[in-house]
């Protein structure tokens, strides 16, 4: 009883110019298609010989990531969030993956990776339940740890249909008040069906968690959209706060701390770096800030040892004032 709209996109390969074997043909064409894909719905594109040591790499990347989960490959780091004093308020969650042969490869290119493969499932679970891990020995041991800790969850694992389910019954095992957890997801994962995305962050957020959104302004969602989506923080994405540095009169910086405030949402600053950015920022009225400034995201117990520090500093403040 639906008018359903079918497209499609084509991926050329000539043969046997640029492969010879079927398997080769086939996977060549492949790569085509998803360059087509990625380029515009509906269109088609061409192989090159050039595409096939991408296409290598990304191979061979993907054959090492259904192996990392296994070999113990993939690690958790922790980096700080701040107040306007410099005080810890929370803390994000990022994905190390430490690969034998290349050294340690950024999420930045292993995430996709997982995306289209799949693999972003069994690793967002990992990613779930090391962080929860990591939260709840902190508030067992006494750990002077603050606020949140942020979790990124990717477009695709948010889609899952079982996505609320699954994420409400780690965090029960867990034992972690759901209260000191945030989710954040970016905005193209909020593109989907506005109702059903709507359904699943209220659901969320009557067990507890907070949802923040990633890399704000960096997607192409519409602002009447965000409206009425039930969010708890904003993140300003490095981007713009890179663009404050060279010069401090930032209308568009100052318009989505605004846009924020006006949804009463916490605002963070991801990606500062220098002090003049962090001034500015406060200026401009920004909550929170985290990035290199404060600290990069650094392994679990060398976090433990930054957050014993910041207590110190933060007892002498108080002391002084
Ligand atoms: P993101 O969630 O926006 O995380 C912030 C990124 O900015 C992190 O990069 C962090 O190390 C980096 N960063 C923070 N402050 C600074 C700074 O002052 N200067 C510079 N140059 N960089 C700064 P990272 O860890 O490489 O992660 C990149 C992206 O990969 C993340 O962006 C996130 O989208 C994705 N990612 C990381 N961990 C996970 C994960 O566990 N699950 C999923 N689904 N995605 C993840
Ligand atoms: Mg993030
Ligand atoms: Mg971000």
């Amino acid at each position: 009883d639906h008018v359903l709209d079918v497209g499609c996109s084509v991926g050329v390969v000539m043969f046997p110019t640029e492969a010879d074997t079927v398997i080769d043909v086939v996977r060549s064409a492949d790569i085509a298609l998803y360059e087509a894909k990625k380029r515009q719905r509906g269109s088609y594109f061409v192989f090159t010989p050039q595409m096939r040591e991408l296409a290598n790499e990304r191979l061979s990347l993907e054959k090492g990531l259904r192996h990392a989960l296994q070999k113990d490959q993939l690690s958790l780091f922790f980096q700080p969030q701040v107040d306007g004093t410099g005080q810890q308020v929370g803390a994000e969650a990022l994905i190390r993956w430490n690969n034998p042969a290349q050294g340690f490869i950024s999420p930045l290119k292993f995430i996709r990776v997982a995306e289209e493969t799949g693999l972003i499932n069994p690793i967002g679970d990992w990613v779930m339940q090391k962080s929860l891990l990591a939260l709840a020995d902190w508030l067992q041991k006494d750990v002077p740890f603050s606020g949140n800790l942020a979790i990124n969850v990717s477009t695709w694992q948010f889609a899952r249909p079982d996505f609320v389910r699954n994420t409400q019954q780690l965090i029960s095992q867990s034992g972690v008040p759901p209260e000191r957890v945030t989710l954040e997801v970016t905005e193209s994962a909020l593109m989907a069906d506005v109702q059903e995305v709507v359904n699943k962050l209220n659901q969320l957020r009557d067990f507890g968690v907070k949802i923040a959104l990633d890399d704000f302004g960096t997607g192409y969602s519409s602002l009447a959209y965000l409206r009425d989506l039930p969010l708890d923080a904003l993140k300003i994405d490095k981007s713009f706060v890179d663009e404050v540095a060279a010069n401090p009169h930032q209308p568009l910086v100052e318009s989505m701390i605004a846009i924020g405030k006006h949804m009463q949402l916490k605002v963070v600053a991801e990606g500062v770096e220098t002090q003049q950015q962090l001034i500015h920022l406060k200026a401009m009225g920004c909550h929170f800030y985290q990035g290199y400034l404060f600290s990069k995201a650094l392994p679990k117990a060398d976090f433990e040892k930054w957050l014993q520090k910041n207590q110190v500093l933060r007892n002498i403040d108080q002391h002084l004032r």
